[in-house]
């Protein structure tokens, strides 16, 4: 791929700068100037060249505002620019997070104000939105649950129980915690066994984290069963809310028995995500636990001003500020401009949608875990593709030829060739059916011709890549330029 050097040629500039107004500084180091040899190898090329160059490479990546991204787990809805708009303004995006609370009033209410809707759409009381990720929240969760555990001297509680279908965060958070991961069994509907977890609750129980709606896109019908069963253990519930998505203003987790939440703003509120950007994840939780939230928390005094306390049962700081405030301000923007009538018609909609897909490919691949209706994802198995020699990340691939993001492959783990699949509720009809008919394409080019599967993908920019030396010999840097090369 051409890089911003190769079109470069001497004596090409691409900005003009108005004359100096002060005395030129003399002196400025030779490898600093642009100029003259051992310069600072500047590009040179033309502002015209520059844009061209960096609109190219803009427009072969894929993203949201091209099309849909139906990647399971993930949540990659459109995300209104209405939003972008106004994280972006001066007074909020200018200010510092060491200016004084005196200084802020305005961002401290608004945080504040994001919190208590944020205990509203999850049933619970205490919140702290300083996760940077949701697996950072998750991190915090246990961190609260440690504490509680060690608050009622039974330090010793560190084991946390998760079924098998679990996010890889969620056993990752649990380690760094120094807890032991408990794996729980699903049943042939894909749910939580209810006596497995009453066989592995005990008194070494620190915690049971769960993903409601799971990972298969399922809701865990009997949910009051299983967090009472933990509860009867002395363990505490933690639910993995990055599925948010299919239950706002349907069902609360601090309704279903759940102790602590976190959220995942960059999925369900409004920021887009994907290529490493910026994320947040507030952790939400109930009386028990919010005394140990890391500090400083937002409160209101009695005069009705806002200031940042430290709590002094707070197990401690997760980052160095207050959160990702970009981010903060964008689901602020989302749930204030739908209302608590439009947050529920957005899991309304994420549910119909993947229904309307599920019903349409049932008929063209296997979906193992089809027991009634899904919630806003549903896992299909490319298994009957397999057998015709034509493996899911070949379907995945086969996809980009087609001019749509791949869904989420081989994950969860409890289902062969996986294919997670997530409209969300952004995406209309015919995009949904664009989405169907590709896949349904797909699905009989593996019976007619399947090397047009396994040889993809060939209208994409960069052609199938070798994934096992793209591990095993990362490059991330552009190799330096050899003697010779054009500047
Ligand atoms: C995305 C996701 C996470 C982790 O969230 P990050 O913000 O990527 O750290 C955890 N659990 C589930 C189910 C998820 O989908």
């Amino acid at each position: 791929m051409r890089t911003i050097f190769d079109i470069c040629s001497p004596g090409r500039i691409g900005v003009s700068l108005p004359g100096l107004d002060v005395p030129a500084h003399e002196g400025l180091p030779e490898n600093l100037n642009r100029e003259g040899d051992g310069g600072a190898g500047l590009p040179r090329a033309s502002e015209g060249q520059v844009m061209r160059h960096f609109i190219n490479l803009g427009s072969m990546n894929y993203h949201l505002d091209k099309g849909m991204y139906p990647l399971g787990s993930c949540t990659m809805k459109y995300n209104p620019k209405l939003h972008e708009n106004l994280a972006r303004m001066e007074g909020l995006a200018g200010i510092h997070p060491l200016c004084p609370d005196s200084h802020v009033q305005g961002t401290l209410e608004l945080m504040h104000h994001l919190g208590e809707l944020l205990c509203e759409i999850t049933g619970f009381q205490g919140v702290s939105l300083q996760p940077a990720a949701g697996a950072q929240g998750e991190f915090c969760g246990i961190m609260l649950i440690k504490s509680y555990h060690e608050s009622r001297n039974e330090p010793h509680r560190n084991e946390v129980l998760m079924p098998d279908s679990a996010h890889g965060t969620n056993p990752a958070t649990s380690t760094l915690a120094d807890c032991v991961v408990v794996g729980v069994e699903s049943n042939e509907q894909g749910l939580v066994d209810p006596e497995d977890l009453r066989r592995k609750a005990g008194p070494n129980t620190a915690a049971f984290m769960l993903t409601n709606p799971n990972t298969l896109g399922l809701f865990e019908s009997h949910i009051g069963e299983l967090t009472s069963i933990v509860h009867e253990a002395g363990g505490l519930n933690y639910m993995d809310g990055a599925n948010m998505n299919a239950l706002l203003g349907i069902a609360r987790p601090g309704d279903m028995g759940f102790d602590v939440c976190h959220l995942n703003l960059h999925k369900t509120f409004s920021t887009p995500h994907g290529g490493g950007g910026p994320g947040s994840g507030p952790v939400a939780c109930n009386g028990k636990l919010a005394d140990f939230l890391p500090e400083p928390v937002v409160v209101r005094e009695e005069d009705g001003s806002f200031s940042l306390k430290r709590s002094r049962d707070s197990f401690g700081r997760l980052l160095a500020f207050h959160g990702h405030i970009g981010v903060l301000y964008r689901a602020y923007a989302y749930i204030m401009s739908l209302g608590a009538e439009g947050l529920r018609e957005v899991s309304e909609a994420a549910l119909i949608n993947a229904n309307y897909l599920k019903a349409r490919l049932s008929g063209h691949f296997d979906n193992p875990f089809d027991h009634g209706p899904c919630m806003h994802e549903f896992v299909l198995s490319g298994d009957r593709q397999a057998k015709l020699g034509v493996k899911t990340l070949d379907i995945a691939k086969r996809l980009l030829d087609y001019g749509i993001h791949a869904p989420t492959v081989y994950f969860p783990l409890i289902v062969h060739e996986a294919l997670m699949i997530e409209p969300t509720e952004t995406e209309g009809l015919e995009e949904l059916d664009r989405f169907v008919e590709a896949m349904i394409s797909i699905a009989k080019e593996a019976e007619e011709k399947p090397h047009l599967v396994t040889d993809a993908p060939v209208n994409t920019p960069v052609l199938r890549l070798d994934e096992v030396k793209a591990v095993k010999d990362l490059c991330l840097v552009e190799p330096a330029a050899e003697e010779g090369d054009p500047e």
